[in-house]
Order: C-alpha cells, then sequence, then structure tokens
C-alpha cells in the first residue's frame, strides 16, 4: 500500500502528494470509480456482440466545458476502489463475456491500473486491455503502460492552443496529445479496422464541435501527414451541449448535420479507415467510414 504519491503523471505535474490531503488539477486521490458495466456504444469491433467491459473513473485531467459525462469528470462522483476491488470488477466483466476491459477515463490512475491489471492477470484475466484517453498524458506515463495496454482508444480533441485554451482551460493540449499519441503508435502500432474483434493497436477519436469545424479538419490533416491511413478514426457527432456548454452561445447547439458531412467527406477523400455514427449522430451507431 502506498504511502505517498507525489503526483506528475499528465503534463499538469502538479507535483503533490495526493496521499496527504492535497489535491492536483484533476482532485484525484486513490482511484474512485462512477461505474462499471458492459457497454455496446463504443466501435463495432469494440464493443462487439457480447459488448466492451467498462470501467468509468472518477475526475478528470481536462475541464471541457462541454463534458458530457460532467458530474463524474468534474464534480467527481464515484467510491474509491482498492487495487484488488479493480481486478475484481475486471473479472466480472470477462465473466459477463465482455471482449476487452475499456479503462474510460483512468489517465490520472495509471499507476494503480498497472497493479490491478497485473492482479487480474495473474489470476486469470485474458481479454485485452483498453485505455479510453484524452491524450493529455507524459510520456514516461505512457511508457510504463508497455505490456499493460493492448488498444489506445486516443482522443485527439483540439488542433489549436487558442481553441484548448477556451474549450479545456489547457492550451498545451495539442502539443501533449500530439508527442502522446505519437508513442502510443509505437507501442502499438496501428489497429485494423478490419478485424471482427479488435486485440491490439491505436485508434484516434475525435469530437466535431460546432463552431470549431477547422479543428476537425486540421487534426485529420495531422493524422493523415504524421500515419499516412494506416490509423483507424472515429468520428464523432452527437456532441450536445452540457455542463458549461449551455451558456457559451457558440457551442450551445447540436451539431449541423452538413457540418458533420463535411468533415466525413474529408475523412474519405483521406482515404481513412474508421468509424462514423449514423445520420442522427445517435450513440450507440457507429459504422464505418467506407
Ligand atoms: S494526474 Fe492529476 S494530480 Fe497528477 S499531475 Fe495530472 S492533474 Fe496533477
Amino acid at each position: 500500500m502506498l504511502e505517498s504519491f507525489v503526483c506528475n503523471l499528465c503534463p499538469h505535474r502538479c507535483n503533490v502528494d495526493r496521499l496527504s490531503g492535497k489535491r492536483g488539477y484533476c482532485r484525484a486521490a486513490l482511484p474512485e470509480i462512477a461505474s462499471f458495466c458492459i457497454h455496446s456504444g463504443e466501435e463495432p469491433p469494440i464493443s462487439g456482440k457480447n459488448g466492451s467491459g467498462t470501467l468509468f473513473f472518477s475526475h478528470c485531467t481536462l475541464s471541457c466545458k462541454f463534458c458530457q459525462n460532467y458530474p463524474i469528470s468534474q464534480y467527481g462522483v464515484g467510491k474509491e476502489v482498492s487495487i484488488k476491488g479493480l481486478g475484481e470488477m475486471m473479472f466480472v466483466l470477462q465473466k459477463k463475456g465482455a471482449h476487452n476491459i475499456n479503462l474510460v477515463t483512468a489517465d490520472h490512475y495509471i499507476p494503480w491500473v498497472i497493479e490491478a491489471v497485473k492482479y487480474a492477470k495473474s489470476n486469470g484475466l485474458s481479454i485485452p486491455i483498453l485505455l479510453n484517453t484524452s491524450s493529455f498524458l507524459n510520456i514516461e506515463t505512457i511508457n510504463s503502460l508497455e505490456g499493460i495496454v493492448d488498444i489506445f482508444l486516443a482522443d485527439f480533441k483540439y488542433f489549436d492552443e487558442s481553441t484548448a485554451a477556451f474549450l479545456c482551460g489547457v492550451s498545451s493540449y495539442p502539443h501533449y496529445a500530439k508527442q502522446a499519441i505519437l508513442r502510443m503508435y509505437e507501442l502499438v502500432g496501428a489497429a485494423d479496422a478490419d478485424d471482427t474483434i479488435i486485440t491490439k493497436g491505436l485508434i484516434i477519436r475525435h469530437l466535431v464541435m460546432p463552431g470549431f469545424l477547422e479543428q476537425s479538419y486540421k487534426i485529420l490533416g495531422w493524422i493523415y501527414e504524421t500515419f499516412g491511413v494506416s490509423v483507424p478514426v472515429s468520428i464523432m457527432g452527437q456532441y450536445f451541449p452540457a455542463y458549461k456548454a449551455v451558456e457559451i452561445s457558440k457551442i450551445n447547439r447540436k451539431l449541423n448535420h452538413n457540418e458533420y458531412l463535411g468533415v466525413i467527406q474529408k475523412a474519405t477523400e483521406f482515404g481513412f479507415s474508421g468509424w462514423i455514427q449514423n445520420e442522427n449522430c445517435d450513440i450507440n451507431d457507429k459504422r464505418k467510414i467506407l
């Protein structure tokens, strides 16, 4: 059992001892879980027929103004859980038939997650481990996941510093997200979008925002320049105003269908593989780009 944990897991590098009663930017101390369940709304080769075994972690290293999970990410709704408790949850999900263990968003609990996975694997956990990440992570934190995480489902949220500062309060997000995504690719390579069930590799996820379409185009351009079309992309159009977004006129609306179609069109011009949503942008309907 750790007695102190001076935290520099993410680029905030708060350097505070989270176990001494102090808190960093994310407000996290020991791992807290809001819920764990079988989730069928991920990309088809992640959810598969049986679903993805998902653990929803409390707190977050970003403060996105529109966060749809804000009670969990910003207000910290959840209950503290031990390493063994985390491992037991993974067993329950495996027993229910989950195709993978999906850690949403566990970035600020990585050392505990590693121990929980080791405990679970030494006791029979055999399904792949997926990190559902905001990509705001330090390289050394990602390095510690080598041999632990099989699939990185990595957000790339904002391309410009000014947009990142406006939408999530962290102007350095694009810089660190690019570094992190590159390192994840080096560790696990690209996922194969044609797999029935994905067991390894990187997928880049992007939520298209009303009023910020240029961010989507720039992000697709960067992915293409960096990886060609080898890394599958998941382009989500499910945005709706939540949390502080309801008071911000630029993002206090759903995405217009033509806006979403324009971004999809660009992705198909590049020749990406991956997933998009249906015309109603149903959260539970993600389908292949081509
Ligand atoms: S994980 Fe939390 S406490 Fe640690 S450096 Fe990041 S924001 Fe600070």
